[in-house]
């Protein structure tokens, strides 16, 4: 309905919200019970108690914060490492301390990340954080329990994710939620500013959910674009970093636990069955999590929602969806304890104690019934970023599980039984691999075997080195707007938060997977509007160094590609070109246009690929290009690209059909298929022995009968059979798009050579 719920009881049955007059009618109108709890005329400190601060005595003020951070990594500096991983909009540093064992290293070990303070008001999120950074440090070598938990794991914590609004709840406001956004960029901070962080993650931002707001001056306003705001991008980058297990993120208050996913209209009641991570496995360990928490008063238990909060944009979803954690929001104390601010002295302690059992046990639970492990390359035991499934796990929307890029480790939380896992990367044969899962993990390494193929080329844009190699503009472009440029991504936007009608333009982020910072993108000047820094009056071109790519075959680029088309203008859009001449003519090779992708008002990064073969022959000087359009009237036209890659296999090496033989009888000749040749035509050609003769350094093979054989189809039936007194002979070649096999070497190497007539 769209009130900022401060806090719920699920078995008492009621909400507290933070409203005005208008909205106290409307519950009224809608037929709630309700009653004023408090009433203020203004938003201002409550009678402050000391020092002139706004929140009681005892709780933990950003420079406090930093203090004790500093203390923790001096007093237990071999097990704790302290990094700034984001700067918020008023320059406070967001603070992650990491606790492991080796904590300076990157070590191969799965992650947990707990967090506090998304929200400026709760402040006792950031004692409860504090709470377990000092128990596992105090503890460790004291505690066997927790030496090995800090042993085996990366214990990720960042105490205030909104270090801004804790030092304004502290200064100004203590009933302020939202980060220090100044919405309309005037001289002070009001109740108009601020930002919901919370609700400014990419996954399901802005969508039909509810729970947010385009306003700028609710509680609950997402933001111009996802990650609009410094905070919500560190807690970003820190997940695609670490890919947590389970992350833990602490809020008041209610005393409730929610897990994922509240936002996903896939996720409806109806689907209570699907045997995915939300359900089958989350809702169990959420429950027995809860179950393993005390009320501050001493009550026995926290309640789980059955379906989450329903709200979009927000971190639960968001390292659930991209990092494939298992994410809770865990909502701490009661409104009879104080609700945001209970009394420190009174409440602190217990309600920190409270929570010991419950985070203790989910982190001692990534050992539990689990697939996961490492992805290598079986030749040279480096780490693979693949693509990790179950067949017994269905995954929603386009969601999908990676190994990281650093280790290539991956982490699935199941329950026990028999699961079938598989593993594909670019580069690499699928690994399937049947498991039986117990109660306790037992770590895989899942060695990937080449496929043939090399890599030929690839870069994620991060260096101005790398960049550099590619040349933006070609000489028929004819844009005046929105050039390709490289940089950090600004992201546009159209619309205004009032109206309701935002849409994005340029992404606010860049497209690679782990740590990743810089692509290629249309117009890239600071706070643009989503209409005057996009491709405008013709064409912008993406030039590729060039690449001697003779001698290859089934060449595939990869890529990550966002376009954003505003028009059905069916010119406008992004297109493919190739080149085999060094840039002097072009073949198109694929486009895109206005699509579901394209037009959506929240478009995104989706991985492509293309095999250079079905449009050129890769040759000696091959070259490719982005051409961005807006043709005609102006329309929005905003892409990116990052992350290419082509590889290809060696016709020398791989490009020959291989087992040419008869099978059973002498009527069906088969064959093995060539390596990356999924798409490949055979031709089968048939030869009398009597015309075999060599010449030179080579084999005449006399006139050939040519059979061509659908894709993929390794077998040829030849119903035909020689006159008495001759002999025939077999040989096959492939065709992949414009690429040619050939027809091997005879015996003492000579090259053969026949031209095929269809029978
Ligand atoms: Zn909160």
């Amino acid at each position: 309905m769209g009130y900022d719920v401060a806090g719920r009881s699920l078995a008492g049955g009621w909400v507290e919200v933070i409203t005005d007059s208008t909205g106290l009618e409307r519950l009224d109108r809608e037929g709630f019970e309700s009653s004023v709890i408090e009433r203020r005329t203004h938003r201002r400190p409550l009678a402050s108690t000391v020092d002139g601060r706004a929140v009681g005595a005892g709780y933990t003020d950003p420079a406090e914060l930093e203090r004790f951070l500093l203390q923790v990594h001096a007093d237990h500096a071999a097990i704790t490492r302290l990094e700034v991983i984001g700067t918020s909009i008023e320059g406070r540093p967001i603070h992650a301390m990491l606790i492991s064992d080796n904590a300076a290293e990157d070590e191969d070990e799965p992650a947990v990340l707990f967090s506090g303070l998304h929200h400026a008001r709760e402040v006792m999120t950031v004692e409860a954080v504090m709470d377990v950074i000092d128990r596992l440090t105090d503890l460790y070598g004291v505690d066997p329990l927790t030496t090995a938990r800090v042993d085996a794991y990366q214990i990720w914590t960042v105490p205030a994710v909104n270090p801004d609004g804790l030092a304004w709840v502290f200064a100004e406001d203590d009933l302020w939620r939202k980060n220090l956004r100044n919405n309309d960029a005037n001289s002070r901070i009001t109740w108009k500013d601020g930002v919901d962080v919370n609700r400014n993650y990419v996954w399901g931002w802005g969508n039909q959910c509810q729970g947010s707001s385009s306003v700028g001056s609710s509680e609950l306003y997402r933001g111009a674009f996802p990650l609009s705001e410094p905070e919500t991008a560190a807690m970003v980058r820190l997940g695609r970093r670490i890919r947590p297990v389970f992350d833990v993120e602490y809020h008041s208050y209610g005393e409730d636990v929610f897990y994922s996913m509240g936002c996903d209209p896939a996720f409806s009641p109806t689907l209570s069955t699907i045997a995915g991570p939300d359900r089958a496995v989350a809702r169990p360990i959420a429950e027995d999590y809860a179950a393993r928490m005390d009320q501050a008063d001493g009550g026995s238990g926290f309640d789980v929602a059955p379906f989450g909060n329903r709200v979009d944009g927000i971190g639960r979803d968001h390292q659930a969806h991209e990092n494939g954690s298992i994410a809770f929001v865990t909502e701490l104390n009661s409104l009879a304890e104080g609700g945001f601010q209970p009394d420190y002295a009174a409440w602190r302690d217990a309600t920190l104690a409270g929570q010991r059992a419950a985070w203790g046990w989910l982190i001692d639970r990534i050992a539990g019934p689990a697939v996961g492990g490492n992805v290598v390359d079986a030749v040279s035991g480096l780490p693979i970023e693949a693509d990790v499934s179950l067949d017994e796990m269905q995954l929603p929307d386009g969601r999908r599980l990676t190994s990281d890029p650093y280790h290539g480790r991956f982490h699935i939380i199941v329950v026990p039984g028999s699961y079938t896992l598989r593993v594909r990367a670019v580069g690499y044969r699928e690994a399937v691999v049947p498991l039986v899962v117990s109660d306790v993990w037992q770590p895989l390494v899942v060695p990937l075997d080449p496929d043939g193929s090399s890599s030929l080329y690839r870069s994620s844009f991060e260096q101005p080195a790398e960049a550099s190699l590619w040349s933006t503009g070609a000489i028929d472009d004819d844009a005046d707007g929105g050039l390709w440029e490289w940089g950090s991504p600004n992201g546009t936007h159209t619309g205004d938060a009032v109206s309701g009608d935002l849409q994005l333009g340029a992404p606010g982020f860049d497209g690679t997977s782990g740590e990743g910072e810089h692509g290629f993108v249309t117009g890239n000047a600071p706070l643009a509007a989503i209409d005057d820094d996009d491709v405008d009056g013709g064409r912008t071109s993406l030039v590729s160094p060039g690449w001697d790519l003779g001698g290859r075959y089934a060449v595939t680029l990869s890529w990550r590609q966002w376009l954003r088309v505003g028009d059905a203008d069916p010119a406008d859009g992004l297109e493919l070109e190739l080149s085999t001449d060094d840039g002097q003519s072009w073949v198109a090779a694929e486009s895109w246009g206005a699509d579901a992708d394209s037009t959506a008002a929240l478009p995104r990064w989706v991985a492509r690929s293309f095999v250079l073969d079905h449009a050129v022959a890769p040759g000696p000087a091959t070259r490719l290009r982005f051409c961005a359009v807006d043709a005609g009237s102006d329309d929005v036209v905003e892409a990116a690209i990052d992350d290419v890659e082509l590889r290809g296999f060696s016709l020398l090496d791989q490009g020959r059909v291989t087992g040419l033989r008869f099978e059973s009888d002498t009527t069906r000749i088969v064959w093995e298929a060539v390596p990356g040749g999924s798409l490949a035509l055979y031709e089968v050609a048939r030869g009398d022995l009597a015309s075999l003769a060599t010449a030179g350094d080579r084999v005449e093979l006399g006139g050939l009968v040519c059979l061509t054989q659908p894709e993929g189809v390794l077998q040829f039936d030849d119903e035909a059979t020689p006159p008495p007194g001759s002999g025939w002979f077999y040989l096959t070649r492939f065709r992949l798009g414009f690429s040619d096999g050939d027809w091997g070497t005879g015996g003492a190497g000579l090259l053969r050579v026949g031209t095929c007539t269809s029978p």
